[in-house]
Order: C-alpha cells, then structure tokens, then sequence
C-alpha cells in the first residue's frame, strides 16, 4: 500500500467525522407550547371559557339545565380560599334560591355581597386624637399602608404622627422615617430594640402636646403563631388605652391577598389578642382575588375597611364590596 492510498483513507475519514460531527449539532425539533411551559415552570393554559370563577360556578349547571352539582361549587369556593365554613354557608343558601334557568354565578355574587356587608369606613373622631394600631405579618404591607394613610390624612388637610413600634427591625424604621417625610408626618422613634410599649405612651404624649389629629402606630410583626408577638401587641394596645384614655379608634389588620387561607389564622390570632375593628386588604393588584376576607368577614365578624392596589401614596382605597365581587368572580 503506498502513500497516497494512506492519505485517501484519511481524508474520507476526516470527511465522515466531520459530517457525523455536524450532523450532530443541528438543533432539535422547537418544543411543543406545553413542554416549554412545563419547563418553564408554569400551568397547563386552562380550558377556554372556563377560566375565570364566575365562569366555572355557570359550568356546574348541567346539561338539562334542571340540575347542579352543588360540591363542585363548594370546591371552587374553597380553592377561590374562601374558608370551608363559609363556602358551606354559600352553597346552602345558593341552593336554597337556585331555580332551574337561574345563574348560579349571579346567586353566588348576592350571596358574596350579603357576607360582606355593607361599606365600612374608617371610624375616626372629629375633635380629637384619632388612634389607628396598626398590625400584620412581616411582608404583609404594614408599612406601605400607613405610608399611605398618612399621605391620605395628609391630603385631607389633618396633622398626622406616626409611632415606630416595631423597634425590633431596622429596616421598619427607616421606611417609616421616608414614608413620614413624603406626607410631611410627625414621627415617633426611639433607639432599636427600644420597648414598643413605651414608644405607643410616647407617641400619644407627643401627638397630644403637637394638637395632631391622627396617630398611626406600625408594630412588630413576627410570625403571628410566636406567642410573645401576641404579648408585645397586648401591651402596646393597653398602653395607647391608658395614654390615650380609650381603646384606638381603629385596630386594622393589614392582610396580604396572596396569603390564601392562612389568612383566617392570621386574623383569628391577631382579633383575640387586640380585638380588630378593620382589615386593610393588600397587593389586590396582584392575580389574587382575596376570597380569604369572606371568611374573615363571616368567621370573626371584621369589616373590610381598605384596599391596597400597588406601592406607591395614591393605590389605597375604601373597599368597594361591589368592585370586589365583580373581580372575584371575573377572569
Ligand atoms: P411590612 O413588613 O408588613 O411592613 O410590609 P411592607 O410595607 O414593607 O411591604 C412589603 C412589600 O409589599 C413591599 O415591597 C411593598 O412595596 C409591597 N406592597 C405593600 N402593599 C402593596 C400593594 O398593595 N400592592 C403591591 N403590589 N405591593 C405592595
């Protein structure tokens, strides 16, 4: 064999390699939608026409019309985190008025608003010191809200102070201190790890003495189901009571809409220990519906006073029952 077939057999394997080679990287067929989605970390698309609550409550009338599966609408109550109790209440009374031919998605809007009551504004008075505690898991939007209620107050011409009774984080003072300076607040700190007690008799003393007409106090918000939080909350409320000579005009919870049924824990904790009189309902601007407020409402008998749409002074509102419906039964 001479040299020239060596470099023949060669060159035709070099050209095999680099075909088989190429071969190789072409690129793979574009996944399907669903696969991307799955890897993509998201739900299958739901079927269409029957993605919104309003439209799954009308997919359990059957076919004759006559009939409906009334525990498939409990389920889409409870998964909407509506509170088994409560949706058990609905459905009984949905049943209760269903006549074949009626839309049960219109029974459940009624049944929706008669749980939530009428509006619920804030209480406060006219001719003195108004007192707003304010409580709420870390990370629910305690802060924000007060920011925004102070800007509110503000704007509706009242002299606002604010309490820093959560002494525990550093991070919860100095978004209170830029929140009292965007509203032009008077706000009441003392050093980090100071008593929230003391801060709240302070931050009367001091609102009183400046003629203010609301004081807002932020309090810590550690995990609700830590005893001690529960303890500290207590005694910042009998302390506003004995500086004050009364109890706050308004205990607000402030309730993260993405939180789902937990929610109801949440409140249950917080009313028995400082007796709520409102919840303001946050991140509404969100996908989440809050269902959980429903069951707040009929559960443990607190109003829905507010509702917070976004992060910044203007994207709070009073809760609109109407409005709340409607987006909770729409896509
Ligand atoms: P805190 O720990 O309870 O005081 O909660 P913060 O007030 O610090 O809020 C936690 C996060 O939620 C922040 O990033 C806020 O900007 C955000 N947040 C608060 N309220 C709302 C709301 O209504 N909508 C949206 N999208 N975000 C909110």
């Amino acid at each position: 064999m001479g040299p020239w077939i060596a470099i023949v057999i060669v060159v035709v394997v070099a050209v095999v390699l680099v075909v088989f080679l190429r071969a190789r990287r072409r690129p793979a067929a574009p996944p399907t939608s669903s696969s991307a989605a799955r890897t993509a970390g998201q739900t299958v698309a739901r079927p269409p026409g029957r993605s919104g609550l309003g439209a799954r409550i009308r997919s359990i009338v059957r076919a004759d019309g006559a009939t409906a599966d009334w525990d498939a609408l409990g389920e889409l109550l409870i998964r909407a985190d509506v509170g088994p109790a409560t949706a058990d209440r609905i459905v009984r009374d949905v049943r209760d008025a269903y006549e074949p031919g009626s839309d049960p998605s219109a029974l459940v809007a009624d049944e929706i608003r008669a749980v939530l009551g009428e509006g619920s504004e804030l209480d406060l008075p006219a001719d003195r010191l108004g007192v707003v505690l304010v409580v709420g898991v870390n990370g629910s939007g305690k802060t924000t809200t007060i920011g925004k209620l102070a800007a509110r107050f503000a704007a509706e011409g009242r002299q606002v102070s604010l309490a820093g009774s959560d002494t525990f984080r550093a991070a919860a003072s100095e978004q209170l201190e830029v929140w009292a300076e965007r509203s032009g607040a008077h706000l009441v700190q003392q050093s980090r790890g100071a008593d929230p007690g003391s801060v709240a008799f302070d931050a009367v003393k001091a609102a009183e003495a400046r003629g203010s007409d609301v004081l807002i106090v932020d309090t810590a918000g550690r995990l609700h189901t830590k005893q001690p939080l529960m303890e500290e909350l207590k005694k910042v409320r009998r302390v506003l009571e004995k500086a004050a000579g009364r109890a706050p005009d308004e205990t607000l919870l402030v309730l993260d809409a993405t939180t789902g049924q937990n929610g109801i824990a949440q409140a249950r904790a917080f009313t028995e220990a400082v007796q709520l009189t409102g919840v303001a309902l946050t991140k509404l601007d969100g996908t989440a519906k809050g269902g959980v407020v429903l069951a707040v409402r009929d559960q443990l008998g607190v109003p829905i006073k507010l509702v917070g749409t976004g992060e910044t002074a203007g994207d709070l509102q009073p809760f609109d029952r109407d409005a709340f419906t409607e987006r909770m039964l729409s896509d």
